[in-house]
C-alpha cells in the first residue's frame, strides 16, 4: 500500500500541531499529520503548562514573547480556548543571583517583555502568602501564568483540519525512508509507504529514535521529571499565582479545583534517564516529600496542603536545553524536537518558525541558536535552571 503527502509530520503534540497550523495557514498543501497514538498522548497531555518569560537568551526570549501574544488571543489567532490564565508569575533568586537577574531583564525589555524586579519584601505586594525572606530579588512577570497544553494542541488540530491538513491519529511511523542524502517518505508500522519530499519530526520524547531509522544521530536525552499534586485547604484562600524558586528549587501552579501542580527545580533531569514508555507512571510521596518541603519553605500557607498523587513527566533534553529547530543532514528531513522542558509556552513561536523555514521564508527570529549543528563543537553541560539565567 503507498501513497503520497507533500510534508509528513511525524508527531501530534503541541509541536507537531502548531506547525501543521502554520504550514497550512502559509497556502502549504497536502500536509499529513501521523501520530502514534492520540493527540496530546505525550509529553503534552503530561505538562504542567506553565508560561513564564524569562530566558537568557535573545532568540528565546522572542520566541516567548510571541508566543504569549498568540495564548494572550488564541480564540482570533487559532480558534477555541488555549485555557490561557494570566494569573502572572513570581520568579524568586538567591542574592548570588541578583545582578544576573537584573543584567537578563534588561536585555529582555528590549525585545518588550513586560517584568519587574521587586525587592524580596515587595513581593508581599503580589503574593502575601510568599515567603521571600531568603531571597535576593524576585522578578514579577503581570502578563504570565498558564495554560492547558492538550486543548492548545487539539484546537491546533482542528484549525489545521479545517484549513485542509490531514490528522490520522493511531498511526505509527517505523522509519523515515531515505534514498542516499534525501528523505523520500516514511514507513508505517502497518506495512504501509507513504511518499514524501518532506518529513518532520515532532515526535519529542520519540525523537532520537526516529531520527536514528535515517542515520540521524541527535544530541537528545529523556530525563525523567516528576510531578506532584496537592488539594490546598479551605484556609489558604484564592489561588496563589505561578511561582518559580530557583532559589529554594520547587515550582507551583494553581490548578482548578484548588489543586496546586508541583515540582523540583534542583534535580538535574540528565541524570534520570527514563524511557518514554513510562511517560505517566505513578509517583510515591516519599519522592514528592522532599519537594513538597521546598514548596512549604515557598509558601507556608502549602504546608497545610494535601497529597494528592502525581505522575512521571519526562523532558526531550539538548546538551544546552534549548531546542532543535533544523533541517537534518538527510535533506528534506527535520526536526523539531530537544524541546528541553520549554515546548508548550514556546510551541506557537516554534511552528511558526519552522513553517517559515520549511517554506524558504526568513524566520520571525534568528534560527541560528536552533540549529542541530551547534552542538558540532560539544556544549558545556546546562541545567533547567540555567535556561532561566545563565
Ligand atoms: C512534566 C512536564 C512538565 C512540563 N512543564 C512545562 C511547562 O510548565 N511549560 C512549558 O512550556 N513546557 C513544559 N513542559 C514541556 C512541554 O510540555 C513539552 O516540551 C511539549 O509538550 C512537547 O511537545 P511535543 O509536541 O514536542 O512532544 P510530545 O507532546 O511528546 O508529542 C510527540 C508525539 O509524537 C508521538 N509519536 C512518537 N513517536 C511516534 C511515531 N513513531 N509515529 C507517530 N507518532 C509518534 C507521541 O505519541 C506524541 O504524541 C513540560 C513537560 C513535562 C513532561
Amino acid at each position: 500500500m503507498s501513497r503520497t503527502a507533500g510534508v509528513v509530520i511525524v508527531g501530534g503534540g503541541v509541536t507537531g500541531t502548531s506547525l501543521a497550523f502554520h504550514l497550512v495557514s502559509r497556502g502549504v498543501r497536502d500536509v499529513l499529520l501521523l501520530e502514534r497514538t492520540a493527540l496530546a498522548a505525550g509529553g503534552t497531555g503530561r505538562s504542567v503548562g506553565i508560561i513564564r518569560q524569562l530566558y537568557p537568551t535573545r532568540e528565546t526570549s522572542q520566541m516567548v514573547k510571541r508566543s504569549l501574544a498568540v495564548f494572550q488571543r488564541f480564540a482570533d489567532a487559532v480558534g477555541g480556548d488555549a485555557g490561557f490564565v494570566a494569573c502572572g508569575a513570581l520568579i524568586g533568586v538567591a542574592p548570588a543571583m541578583r545582578s544576573k537577574l537584573l543584567a537578563t531583564v534588561a536585555a529582555q525589555r528590549a525585545v518588550g517583555i513586560r517584568a519587574e524586579v521587586l525587592d524580596p519584601a515587595d513581593a508581599a505586594r503580589i503574593e502575601p502568602r510568599l515567603d521571600a525572606s531568603a531571597l535576593g530579588a524576585v522578578l514579577w512577570e503581570p502578563e504570565s501564568g498558564y495554560g492547558d497544553p492538550a486543548a492548545v494542541a487539539t484546537r491546533y488540530a482542528d484549525a489545521a483540519r479545517r484549513l485542509g491538513a490531514r490528522i490520522e491519529q493511531g498511526v505509527e511511523v517505523s522509519a523515515v525512508l531515505t534514498a542516499g542524502e534525501r528523505v523520500v517518505g516514511v514507513a508505517t508500522a502497518r506495512g504501509e509507504r507513504i511518499e514524501a519530499p518532506v518529513v518532520v519530526n515532532a515526535t519529542g520524547l520519540w525523537a532520537r529514535g526516529l531520527a536514528r531509522t535515517a542515520g540521524v544521530e541527535l544530541p537528545i536525552v529523556v530525563g525523567r521529571h516528576p510531578v506532584f499534586v496537592v488539594e490546598r485547604d479551605a484556609a489558604f484562600g484564592r489561588p496563589h499565582v505561578v511561582y518559580l524558586d530557583l532559589a529554594g528549587g520547587a515550582y507551583v501552579r494553581p490548578e482548578t479545583g484548588n489543586l496546586t501542580l508541583t515540582g523540583s527545580l534542583t534535580d538535574d533531569e540528565t541524570r534520570h534517564p527514563m524511557d518514554p514508555e513510562r511517560l505517566g507512571a505513578a509517583v510515591s510521596l516519599d519522592e514528592a516529600a522532599p519537594v513538597l518541603a521546598r514548596t512549604s519553605r515557598a509558601l507556608p500557607a502549602l504546608a497545610q496542603a494535601r497529597y494528592r498523587g502525581g505522575w512521571a513527566g519526562a523532558f526531550d533534553i539538548t546538551p544546552d536545553w534549548m531546542p532543535i529547530l533544523d533541517e537534518a543532514p538527510v535533506r528534506g528531513l527535520w526536526i523539531a524536537a530537544g524541546m528541553s522542558g520549554h515546548g508548550f509556552k514556546l510551541a506557537p513561536a516554534v511552528g511558526e518558525h519552522l513553517a517559515a523555514l520549511l517554506t524558504g521564508a526568513a524566520p520571525p527570529v534568528d534560527p541560528a541558536p536552533f540549529r542541530l549543528g551547534r552542538f558540532a563543537t560539544p556544549a558545556a553541560a546546562g541545567t533547567f535552571v540555567a535556561s532561566y539565567l545563565r
